[in-house]
């Protein structure tokens, strides 16, 4: 039997060079299944959304009884149960002061969301303001809004007469922390709406750590200057950093979070944006001109909701910030070795987070290590799919030291071969 051609069209995928893509049926913990009966380890959690590992079954169960219940209804002058307790149990568990939750199913809405907030924050209380500050190599997303925010280069050059302008700050790398922060100084005399960032770590852009005091510090630098901090922790949040969230990490509490992949253990799509009361405020009025002008038809989906709060139970009822120790341990002793290894720089990580550069030829996101990597993790069944030639390994928590064992062994392997 012959068939024709998927029509299916990929993200982020060249097709005149990809291979065929896997026809995955299955997911159990931290591994795939094929079609064929291949296994492939998650070690990127399933671009970073799976946390408890494929099919938890307390979150199939929630899934499965609230598809039964509601499956969906408008969210404009409508509610149901599963949101209202989980707005309620996020606001108890994020950063203090963090007291209204807004729904949302992306990482990239939820940074437009938060975007949307602050600029009506600043419109409504008669100060408009619009320009935003933004760590150089952030990524936020890839809507207009947030590419426009997010480090411009071959992702978005094509619609760049779309994107705004912002005012990009240096990364604080580790030694230079004072040039960013004497430039978000700078930028704050100019009145912008906020500073956007991913708090510790940068994903996209490199898996880029920086130091709790650093952001500490632009935290205070933005109230001092009354610049809006939004903290983008669509990658961070649901304990990758090592922490339930990373800005506790630096005792802060950003005026805008954005929560996302994590939020349902990375079984549904769905993310939040909290904000401060002062924000939410500055939109309630008699005015309707006042109102936040935003939603989506599956605004607070209560499936996904359902699967979020079964998220939460299982980091009520389970040592699941014990797995994340322990797998952060797991990580460090299989870095070790590579410390010292000249074929790669900069071996770094974070909590759950582990990342590493091949010293290779040919860096950067359109050279060809980075593809000739992935379909060489891809051959060995490992899902690895590095950002050029760095690799990283930020697998679910349910991951054991000899799933691990398989990764930093063809991780080593790779080195021999490509770098
Ligand atoms: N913000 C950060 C920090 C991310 O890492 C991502 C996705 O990787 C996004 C936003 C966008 O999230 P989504 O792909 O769900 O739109």
């Amino acid at each position: 039997m012959t068939s024709s051609p998927s029509p299916v069209w990929h993200p982020f995928t060249q097709h005149a060079l990809a291979p065929e893509p896997a026809m995955v049926v299955r997911g159990d913990g931290a591994w795939l299944e094929t079609a064929t009966g291949a296994r492939i380890l998650d070690a990127i959690s399933s671009w970073w959304v799976i946390t408890h590992g494929h099919c938890h079954p307390r979150i199939v169960a929630a899934i499965a009884g609230q598809a039964g219940q509601l499956d969906q209804v408008i969210f404009a002058g409508h509610t149901h149960p599963a949101a209202e307790a989980l707005a309620r149990r996020l606001v108890a568990m994020t950063p203090p002061g963090l007291d209204h939750v807004f729904f949302s199913d992306s990482g990239s809405t939820a940074v437009e969301v938060a975007l949307k907030m602050a600029a009506g924050y600043w419109r409504n209380t008669g100060e408009p303001r619009t320009r935003i500050l933004a760590l150089e190599h952030g990524y936020h997303g890839d809507t207009i809004g947030t590419m426009s925010v997010g480090a411009r280069g071959v992702y978005n050059a094509a619609y760049e007469p779309f994107l705004f302008e912002v005012t990009r700050l240096p990364f604080p790398e580790a030694g230079r922390e004072q040039a960013t922060l004497d430039a978000l100084e700078a930028a704050c005399r100019e009145a912008p709406a906020a500073l956007l960032v991913e708090p510790l770590i940068l994903g996209a852009g490199g898996m880029l750590i920086y130091a709790p005091d650093v952001l500490a510090e632009m935290a205070a630098i933005c109230a001092r200057h009354r610049v809006l901090l939004i903290a983008d922790e669509v990658m961070t949040g649901f304990g990758r950093t090592g922490t339930l969230f990373a800005c506790e990490q630096a005792a802060i509490t950003p005026d805008i979070a954005c929560y996302a992949k994590g939020l349902t253990g990375g079984a549904l799509p769905l993310a939040v944006t909290l904000c401060r009361g002062e924000i939410f405020a500055a939109h309630y009025s008699t005015d309707r001109a006042r109102t936040f002008f935003h939603s989506s038809s599956f605004t607070a989906n209560p499936i996904a909701c359902a699967a979020a709060l079964a998220n939460l139970e299982i980091w009520a009822g389970e040592p699941v910030a014990g797995r994340i120790a322990a797998l952060g341990t797991l990580q460090e002793a299989r870095l070790a070795p590579f410390r010292d290894d000249r074929r790669f720089s900069n071996v770094r990580r974070l909590g759950t987070i582990a990342a590493l550069d091949l010293v290779a030829d040919d860096p950067g996101y359109l050279a060809g290590v980075g593809p000739r990597l992935a379909a060489f993790f891809r051959a060995e069944g490992l899902l690895v799919r590095p950002l050029g030639n760095t690799l990283y390994v930020m697998p679910p928590y349910c991951t054991t030291g000899e799933d691990l064992d398989r990764v930093y062994g063809a991780i080593a392997t790779a080195a021999d071969r490509f770098g």
